[in-house]
């Protein structure tokens, strides 16, 4: 079945692909794959770049079913790629499980986020695809590729963080623990002098962490996600919130999760959007960097001095921070990280030169791009930030030596 050109979520790729496959079966993803010349996995189309972009064929899973079979004794779920953390997560906490970390909306689907690297916050925490134990994917001659991080220790660290260059991803295996409680609650008015300086006690307040600033006004608001299970940190600067708020501060929190210190399951705590709600603002550009932690303070103080620059077009930036993994194409690769988030106005025009602005500053102290938001930078300059880019690049040449899978975006970073 053939549909007519998509988008993504943001509004700002046309994908250009001819058509849009939304097979039913595993039989039919086959058969769609091995007669195709070039094709893509979509998943939930929230990333901003265009990474998932190609001129060949689209294909989306989300017709799929979507199964979710926990198994207690391995500690897993077993999750069909185009099922989405909300309904993961809903089926799990149902169950009695949990994730360790779920990213800022529930919306996006499992595979696309873990394709990308998609993270939430938490110091003790990796990003989403350091929970995978496993994929299948579906190969370039409509084949079936099973790789599981035990059995495959070499090749499994390249195969999570895909970027979808490997083959279309049909189902993923992720670590689950029994769920767990956590209470957020918001501290307004906290000055950006503080969060640089007392940067541990402020990641180290609560299992996961998020500080929104525009930058220019000197101040922070901090979001703090504490599990009930555990003791209740030290950190307390500015005020306490005594009304629930969004992340754009203008907007109204209804489609944020509950806030106040009501303890609440995981799922509907470790996002910041409810899944029933549209996400972020609704109208906006994204782009984020991963910076290694020990650069944090002068990432935050050169973002300080360009703030007058970022402030016209800057709904809201957010710092968060990351465990460091051994994926190869994690942007937390080998290192602890501090994550610096734009949520940018909706302007094609006006933003790009001020995402120039900010990479000239960041990316000298070590910032890799986020896959799926916006960049502006020379893509073998972002490949060359990735000690495994070489050996990814091999990997990708051997399970799909057609390039089946590989796009523009994809060539660009890593040449045949
Ligand atoms: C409002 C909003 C909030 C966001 N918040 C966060 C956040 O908190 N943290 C964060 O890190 N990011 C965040 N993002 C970015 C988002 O998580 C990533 O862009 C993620 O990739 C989205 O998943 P998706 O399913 O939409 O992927 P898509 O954009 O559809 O695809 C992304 C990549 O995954 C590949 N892919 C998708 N499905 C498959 C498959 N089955 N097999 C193989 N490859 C596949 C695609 O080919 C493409 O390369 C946010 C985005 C939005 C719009």
């Amino acid at each position: 079945m053939s549909e007519p050109r998509a988008r993504n979520w943001g509004g700002n790729v046309t994908f250009a692909a001819a058509r849009l496959h939304r097979p039913r079966t595993l039989d039919e993803l086959r058969r769609i794959v091995a007669a195709s010349r070039r094709i893509r996995a979509l998943g939930s189309g929230h990333s901003f770049s265009a990474v998932a972009d190609t001129t060949g064929d689209l294909v989306r899973l989300d017709r799929l079913p979507h199964t979710v079979d926990v198994d207690p004794d391995s500690s897993t779920v077993t999750v069909a790629a185009g099922a989405t953390y909300a309904e993961v997560a809903t089926r799990l906490q149902a169950a009695g499980y949990a994730l360790a970390n779920l990213a800022s909306l529930p919306h996006i689907s499992v595979a696309g986020s873990v394709a990308t690297g998609t993270h939430g916050s938490g110091e003790a925490l990796p990003c989403l695809a350091a929970q995978v134990r496993a994929v299948r994917l579906v190969g370039p001659e409509g084949d079936l590729v099973d790789l599981d991080r035990d059995a495959d220790p070499d090749t499994f660290p390249g195969a999570v963080v895909a970027l979808g260059a490997l083959g279309v991803v049909t189902r993923l295996t992720l670590d689950v623990e029994p769920t767990y409680r956590l209470a957020q609650h918001v501290r307004v008015g906290v000055p950006l002098d503080e969060v640089a300086e007392r940067l541990d006690e402020v990641f180290g307040a609560a299992y996961s962490v998020s500080v929104f600033t525009h930058w220019i006004d000197g101040e922070a608001v901090v979001w703090l996600k504490r599990r009930t299970d555990r003791p209740v940190a030290d950190w307390a600067g500015g005020r306490a919130a005594t009304v629930p708020v969004h992340p754009v501060p203008e907007l109204p929190a209804d489609n944020c999760t509950d806030q106040l210190d009501v303890p609440g399951p995981w799922h509907e705590r470790l996002p910041h959007f409810r899944p029933d709600y549209v996400p972020g603002s609704g109208r906006e550009l994204q782009s984020e960097y991963y910076l290694p932690r020990h650069r944090a303070t002068e990432a935050i103080a050169a973002l300080r001095r360009l703030a007058p620059v970022l402030d016209p077009v800057l709904q809201i930036s957010e710092l968060r921070a990351v465990r460091g993994d051994d994926l190869w194409l994690s942007p937390a690769y080998r290192r602890d990280s501090v994550t610096v988030h734009f949520t940018w106005a909706d302007d094609p025009v006006a933003v790009p030169p001020v995402i120039r602005a900010v990479e000239e500053l960041l990316l000298p102290l070590g910032a890799r791009p986020h896959w799926g938001k916006l960049s502006a930078a020379d893509p073998a300059r972002i490949a060359a930030g990735y000690e495994r880019a070489e050996d990814f690049r091999k990997l990708a040449a051997s399970l799909d030596p057609v390039g089946r899978f590989r796009n523009a975006h994809l060539d660009a970073l890593f040449p045949a």
